[in-house]
């Protein structure tokens, strides 16, 4: 069993007990829904809506190449840099030779999950940078030493008592300080640094084709300050963000924040087209952009998963999926979590790793019926588990048992030719371990269904 499977198991089976964690996640999650209803309610025709983004995401991901030349062109224009990252590692090096060269010493940085997954902190660290989160919750997980737990809501595992003794134990806040007093705090202690920030990094939730533009959207002001205030902008965003045209924010803006966080609209919503043009009175005087790879081609490579790219990060299916609401966000111990992870993270992070992501699901289709991009994700757990065993990567006897299963159960006699007790001891050996200790195992009737059905209806 491979390490990180084997972590993956430990660290779910913790969490799935832990009965506090549950009724924090459950609050949090509650709140989302009767929010969510709201959101949703601005729509007319929100079928017709979720068609509509599907269709032109699935236009997008087909003419990737396309877009991105239309994109690019349109922002090197106006005197952005574009820096093409083909995995993790290149793009964190080209991040801080830029920041070197400018001789960074403080780096204010809005959410970004596109930054966790090139694990820009740590970089950054290692070169002695300052990189200050300003998103109030990567803000909270950065000064407790955590990741994200959720692509949304990065704290969305601590309680407000908890992040008041967190404060209480880094600055000596008050024990009883309320959500609104730490808001006003962090915001005291952020503002002087982004007036003294050499560099704002952000992210992007779409770059828009025909005016070459990155959009941001987020709801507390620090994205539009940290790229706006220090001299220099750094956008990290993956390639398979484009949405074609400026007038598609019509829709994708409205869907984003109604199935993100149930609002009508997120509050700060920027457009940006480069660098401070001549005349203008704001905005950096460099932008860089680093479009980031890293083995999406691989996902674009498959005829159905590919359709995974579609995803706007709103996170509608984490919080709809019963297992991400047993076991937590660490536990998937990836960047992206949840379906959505769990589709895409075995092929950007290798099967040979991941593989068992594809398999952590009950196939319920929950997160299908929510997603508001209409990504059939539990369709494609089923996809990536047919890929896992044509790649050789099921489990040693797997492919033996498997046939041996499908000989036995089909032909009905075969099965009765058994007793009951005979079938349960059978049932004991082969599944008691996988089972678990806390679930009895279904039992066998006296009769099987078969036998009831002839004695009710005659023949045989
Ligand atoms: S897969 Fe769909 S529901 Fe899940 S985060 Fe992406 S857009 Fe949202």
């Amino acid at each position: 069993m491979h390490e990180i499977y084997e972590k993956f198991l430990q660290d779910s089976e913790k969490k799935a007990f832990d009965l506090e964690h549950r009724s924090k996640v459950n609050f949090n999650i509650s709140k989302y829904n009767a929010a969510v209803i709201k959101g949703k309610d601005q729509f007319s025709n929100l079928e017709l809506a979720r068609d509509r983004a599907f269709i032109i995401k699935h236009k997008v991901i087909n003419n990737l190449e396309k877009y991105l030349i239309e994109f690019v062109a349109f922002f090197e224009k106006r005197g952005g840099k574009i820096i093409w990252a083909v995995d993790k590692e290149s793009a964190a090096k080209e991040i801080v030779s830029i920041l070197k060269k400018q001789e960074a010493r403080l780096v204010v940085k809005s959410k970004s999950m596109t930054s966790e997954e090139i694990e820009l902190n740590e970089a950054l660290e290692k070169n002695e940078i300052e990189c200050l989160e300003t998103d109030l919750g990567e803000y909270i997980v950065q000064i407790a030493g955590e990741k994200p737990y959720h692509i949304v809501t990065p704290a969305m595992h601590k309680s407000k008592e908890d992040i008041a003794q967190l404060f209480n134990e880094k600055f000596n806040t008050p024990l009883e300080s309320t959500p609104e007093y730490i808001t006003s705090f962090v915001r005291q202690k952020l503002r002087s640094k982004f007036i003294s920030a050499d560099v704002g990094i952000t992210g992007g939730n779409f770059l828009i084709a025909d005016i070459g533009a990155v959009c941001i959207t987020e709801n507390e002001g620090n994205g539009l300050l940290s790229m706006s205030m220090p001299k220099t902008h750094i956008a990290i965003v993956g390639i398979e963000k484009i949405i074609p045209s400026l007038t598609d924010l019509n829709l994708y803006w409205p869907l984003l924040a109604s199935f993100g966080t149930g609002q009508k609209i997120t509050v700060y919503n920027s457009i940006v087209t480069g660098p401070r043009q001549e005349g203008e009175t704001d905005g950096p005087e460099k932008m860089y952009l680093v479009l980031l790879e890293n083995k999406r081609s691989e996902v674009l490579k498959l005829e159905k998963q590919r359709v995974a790219l579609s995803c706007i990060r709103c996170g509608a299916c984490l919080n709809a999926c019963p297992i991400y609401r047993n076991i937590g966000g660490h536990a998937y111990n990836t960047t992206y979590s949840g379906p959505i992870g769990s589709v895409i993270t075995p092929h950007l992070k290798g099967m040979n790793e991941y593989n068992h992501l594809s398999y952590a699901c009950s196939l319920c289709g929950y997160c299908t019926q929510v997603c508001p991009v209409k990504i059939p994700l539990h369709d494609l757990l089923l996809h990536n588990r047919n890929d896992s065993v044509n790649e050789g990567f099921s489990k040693p006897g797997e492919k033996k048992s498997m046939n041996m299963m499908k000989k036995f159960l089909s032909k009905r006699k075969r099965m009765d030719m058994f007793s009951m007790r005979v079938k349960n001891i059978g049932m004991k050996m082969v599944f008691k371990k996988v089972w678990g200790p806390r679930r009895e195992l279904p039992k066998f009737a006296k009769k099987s269904f078969r036998e009831m059905w002839f004695e009710k209806n005659g023949g045989n």
